[in-house]
């Protein structure tokens, strides 16, 4: 995806995939630094560790303690956090987050970067819905804490009735991933709302179970290719300053069955 807009800009970029082991993560920084990269992004489980490693980080990289997109600006290497602003980019074509309550299930990588990124454009109140208390708590703190949002945690509980007050739902767990067993969210569908805009990280498949019971019930939804079409597009803004051929970058996405 990122190659094809590279290309379609007539650049000489590569973006290659290397798989990096926790132990040789800061040799990998030191290497991406000594030979001038432009930069480079970060998966799991490197996220976190990689912070020490770097010259300095962005704001909501900073806010959320993860790092998923380091950029060399003039040989210092700056972590940003480009998952919650691609995402805020494609949710916001659909609906303008500001003053608006919105429930996010999860509370893991990208429920954190989700969560803090809408809460500095001003939406109203972020209620995190999570089953494991400890996440959910400490990411509800976080917003409390750094942002000007009011936050709420909910346990998630069975058949969970989605809050009457809420603007939009955000699927930001696992759930609905094709390895993954359960692909089904633990919700009472028949409360999705014909006005609600319900948006889910998954990518694979995009159209996921709870896309289709939002659709099935009227509501608008919003799949997870758009927000991994745009934080590439962030990422190559970052590093390159060109805005990228996003066509050129969905049919790179559905040449690879995304
Ligand atoms: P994490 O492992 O950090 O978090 C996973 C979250 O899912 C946790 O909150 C966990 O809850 C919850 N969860 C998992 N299984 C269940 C279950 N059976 N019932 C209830 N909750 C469950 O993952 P990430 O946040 O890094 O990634 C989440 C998803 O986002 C992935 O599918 C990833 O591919 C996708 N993603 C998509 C992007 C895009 O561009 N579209 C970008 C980044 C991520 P608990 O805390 O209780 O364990």
């Amino acid at each position: 995806m990122v190659e094809a807009a590279y290309k379609a800009a007539n650049l000489n970029i590569r973006y290659i995939n290397t798989e990096v082991f926790p132990d040789a993560l800061e040799a990998a920084v030191h290497g991406a630094k000594a030979m001038n990269w432009l930069g480079f992004n970060l998966s799991a489980p490197h996220k976190v560790a990689v912070i020490p490693m770097l010259d300095g980080l962005g704001e909501s990289a900073s806010i959320m303690g993860a790092v998923n997109c380091v950029v060399n600006r003039d040989g210092k290497l700056i972590g940003e956090n480009t998952d919650g602003k691609g995402f805020l980019t494609a949710f916001s074509q659909v609906l303008n987050p500001e003053g608006k309550t919105i429930c996010i299930f999860g509370a893991g990588g990208a429920a954190r970067a989700i969560a803090i990124e809408l809460a500095l454009v001003k939406a109203k109140k972020i209620i995190v819905v999570n089953r494991n208390i400890e996440r959910g708590e400490d990411l509800v703190d976080t917003i409390k804490t750094r942002t000007s949002a009011q936050a709420e945690f909910v346990q998630w509980t069975p058949n969970f009735v989605i809050p009457g007050d809420v603007a939009a739902i955000v699927n930001a767990t696992t759930i609905g991933m094709e390895q993954f067993e359960g692909k089904k969210l633990d919700l009472d569908f028949d409360s999705i709302r014909t006005d609600l805009v319900v948006s889910d990280v998954i990518v694979n498949p995009p159209n996921t179970h709870l896309l289709q019971e939002a659709a099935k019930r009227g509501a608008v939804t919003i799949d997870g290719v758009g927000m991994l079409v745009q934080q590439g597009v962030i990422g190559i803004k970052y590093w390159t300053g060109i805005d990228a051929d996003q066509s050129a970058m969905r049919s790179a996405l559905e040449a690879v069955n995304i």
